[in-house]
């Protein structure tokens, strides 16, 4: 029988894995890799794909559970699986995802953001958002119609202040919204990530970073709107008021 570490290698090495989107590889290298215990993430429609890959990395996919109406949209942007698979490293993560799915409520979706291997702080931000607090209406529209969270916009005030977006984020799953850019056990866990998709799969790890970047362009578009409209810095964003001399 062959090592792990060898089986791996020939999953990754062959046309079958070739055949797979590379976002979505980078979602099962991380559930292979034990990095977390489960992705929603597309698969392949080929029976003999599926197969080989599963057993080849040790892992369970289960079709058709997860999101299925997102879309993709091309290379250079974060996509979405158009037909959901769950891939886990464990029967007993399936089992613990069967039985919160059927609970849903908040205690699911803790368990679910827990098994796709988001920081706890990030998945309450994400059930119970705070943004509103502290941004005013009319940034919080010129920032969320397409990124509903916190992280975009403390992503625009770091634009605003010329300080540098965190290369750590580049290697962010399409589905993870951090609490903060400045969330540090997300940019420990996500420089994990990065090394291990590197390692493993070059191509998938530029799939991944190439759709960030183009969020973080869009991010930087949207400060300079702020920037023309009288906003110079991310704390007039938070105060909301701009001073006028
Ligand atoms: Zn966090």
């Amino acid at each position: 029988m062959l090592g792990r570490r060898r089986s791996h290698q020939l999953v990754y090495s062959s046309a079958a894995w070739r055949s797979i989107h590379p976002l979505d590889r980078a979602h099962i290298i991380l559930v292979a890799e034990h990095l977390k215990p489960m992705a929603y993430c597309g698969f392949s429609d080929l029976r003999d794909v599926r197969e080989f890959v599963s057993k080849g990395l040790g892992i369970v996919v289960l079709q058709g559970v997860g999101p299925t109406s997102w879309q993709r949209s091309g290379l250079d942007r974060l996509v979405f699986p158009s037909l959901g698979y769950l891939v886990c490293n464990s029967p007993k993560i399936l089992k613990a995802m069967t039985a919160a799915r059927l609970s849903q409520g908040a205690m699911s979706m803790r368990l679910q953001g827990r098994l796709l291997g988001y920081p706890r702080c990030c998945v309450e931000e994400y059930m119970q958002p705070t943004y509103e607090k502290e941004f005013t209406i009319e940034v919080i529209k010129s920032v969320t119609d397409r990124w509903a969270f916190r992280f975009a916009l403390e992503a625009v005030g770091l634009f605003l202040d010329g300080k540098s977006f965190p290369s750590e984020f580049y290697y962010r799953m399409p589905s993870q919204t951090p609490c903060s850019v400045s969330c540090r056990p997300s940019l420990k866990l996500l420089s994990r990530w990065a090394a291990v998709i590197e390692k493993y799969d070059p191509e998938a790890a530029e799939a991944l970073t190439d759709g960030n970047k183009y969020m973080a362009v869009q991010l930087q578009a949207v400060a300079e709107k702020l920037r023309k409209r009288g906003f110079t810095s991310s704390a007039q964003l938070r105060r909301g008021y701009v001073h006028r001399t």
